[in-house]
């Protein structure tokens, strides 16, 4: 049995907590490795590690800093495949949607690459007579990331790139359900030239998280999980001083208008709702059709679709959609349906009946596509986020119903129309209060130079992820007004100065 250990001064330092946990394989069932559990003292050296670390780091002309980064860009592509298999046997995604994940984390290491030209600052010149006055970004420290189980390659990668580009160090608690990726990552950003301590990781669960949340060192935090422990992050956070950015989770809708084109409509929902196994922050997981006569012609064309869904493995041939994470949220899936049958929604398509026979899988943790009709709004199954491969269905009989729905969820971190009327995508994207809204497109994931972030219970903090966002979150203004002597004598000034 291997432990997975933590990453500090760009070498692997094996866990002394005493504390470790399994990482199973979700599409077996089995478990060949641990990963070890950080002990606060662990926590403090890493800490150390990225302070000692920063003003070296800081100081390197943002340049260098960018062409290391764009030296690990390149072995990222090099190595994608590598990666990807890291990420699907831990996680349980298919190879091809684990080759999308790393594409979507390396744009954000491509955005990074422009440190130089994104740190430019502001000067304006003679705001007094013979002063100057100049505005310049800096880097804020040693800062933390603590990272879900559904990215976990992505998610750091929205992240560490711009604050490393920024000029900051960075202490990474990864998911401890799938460590796997950001070790190799690690590697490769020492391989890269990368100076020791600039970024380091610490495996483990809640004692690992606290230190960080305390630690005196540390800056400023970055979250991505749910939206429980997202707000007790921020909260924690920020009450000790640091700044914090910490997104949740979600319930995203798409709207089916009359007018859509409902075979586009029907293949958009069959990947946003069932890709990645539903484990998506931006999975479309409730489907609005306007109008009976929209759900029920949209219901039969998704029936065949779901039915004939390729399950298994992640290197299966053809592989649409692999098993979940872990037993226990497997277990919280099938709950979740069978409330929603007891609550007296209508199971259309039950994925609980599914059998994984292919060898070797028969323990994983596998379920088939869920579909759930006549949903309403006081069931369980449309308050809380399921994050499984299950897709309900509310009925609205008019665009504003529709939009109304949206704007009664808790969540507001994406959501879709599918129309082809323009006044009616205007009004939608103009109006709704959700941080990522597509039109026609499912699921509306900013590219890396515009930012990443929801609404409501879907975000804690003021600033989103990569894009300018990024940058102003991991960077402080400092204003300087200068002047120099020109051998005039001046008196004391004693009102408060003003320079025109
Ligand atoms: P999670 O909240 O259980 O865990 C996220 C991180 O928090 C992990 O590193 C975990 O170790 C740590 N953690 C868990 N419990 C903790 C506690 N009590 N105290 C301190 N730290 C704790 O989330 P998950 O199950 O790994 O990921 C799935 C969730 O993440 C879903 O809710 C999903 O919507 C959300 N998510 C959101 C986004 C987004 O951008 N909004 C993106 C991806 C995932």
């Amino acid at each position: 049995m291997t432990e997975l250990a933590h990453f500090i001064n760009n070498a692997l330092v094996a866990g002394t907590s005493g504390r470790n946990q399994p990482v199973f394989n979700p599409a077996t069932g089995e478990s060949e490795k641990t990963v070890a559990l950080a002990s606060a003292d662990e926590v403090n050296t890493a800490v150390a590690a990225a302070k000692a670390a920063w003003p070296a780091w800081s100081k390197t002309p943002a340049l260098r800093r960018a062409r290391i980064l764009d030296r690990f860009k390149s072995i990222l592509w090099e190595r994608a495949d590598e990666l990807a298999r890291a990420i699907s046997c831990e996680h349980g995604k298919t190879h091809d949607d684990a080759l999308g994940e790393v594409t979507r984390g390396l744009e954000v290491v491509e955005f990074a690459t422009g440190a130089p030209h994104l740190l430019k600052g502001e000067f304006s010149e003679n705001v007094g007579t013979g002063v100057d006055s100049q505005s310049i970004r800096q880097s804020l420290g040693v800062v933390a990331g603590i990272t879900p189980f559904n990215f976990p390659a992505m998610v750091p990668m929205w992240m560490f790139p711009v604050a490393l580009a920024c000029g900051n160090t960075f202490v990474l608690k990864p998911s401890e359900r799938d460590p796997s990726a950001p070790l190799l990552i690690a590697k490769w950003l020492a391989e890269a030239g990368l100076p020791e301590g600039v970024f380091n990781i610490v495996q483990g669960d809640k004692e690992a998280v606290d230190t960080l949340l305390h630690h005196p060192d540390v800056k400023a935090v970055s979250f991505v999980g749910s939206t429980p422990i997202a707000q007790y992050i921020y909260e924690t956070g920020t009450a000790q001083g640091k700044r914090v950015q910490a997104l949740g989770g979600a319930k995203n809708h798409m709207v089916i208008m009359p007018d859509a084109d409902l075979d586009m409509a029907a293949s958009a929902l069959m990947g946003a709702a069932f890709g990645s196994a539903g484990e998506r922050c931006m999975a479309i997981s409730v489907a609005v059709p306007v109008t009976d006569a929209v759900a029920d012609a949209l219901i039969d064309k998704l029936i065949p679709k779901i039915e004939a869904l390729k399950i298994g493995p992640s290197d299966m041939k053809g592989a649409e959609m692999g098993p979940l994470v872990t037993s226990q949220h497997l277990d919280k899936v099938h709950g979740y349906i069978n409330s929603g049958e007891a609550d007296g929604a209508k199971i259309v398509v039950d994925g609980r009946n599914f059998k994984q026979d292919k060898q070797g899988c028969e323990n994983g943790y596998f379920i088939g596509g869920t579909l759930i009709d006549n949903v309403t709004t006081d069931m369980k199954i449309w308050k809380e986020e399921i994050f499984g491969p299950v897709l309900s269905v509310v009925r609205r009989k008019s665009y504003d119903e529709a939009v109304e729905l949206i704007q009664s969820c808790q969540y507001a971190n994406g959501t879709a129309i599918f129309t082809r009327d323009g006044d009616t995508a205007r009004a939608f994207s103009q109006d709704i209060e959700v941080g990522m809204v597509g039109v026609n497109v499912p699921i509306p994931v900013p590219m890396a130079f515009h930012s990443f972030g929801g609404w409501k219970a879907s975000i804690f903090g003021d600033h989103a992820m990569h894009g300018m966002e990024g940058i102003r979150f991991y960077t402080r203004i400092k204003t300087t007004t200068l002047r120099w002597p020109t051998g005039q004598r001046s008196d004391p000034e004693f009102v408060m100065p003003t320079l025109g």
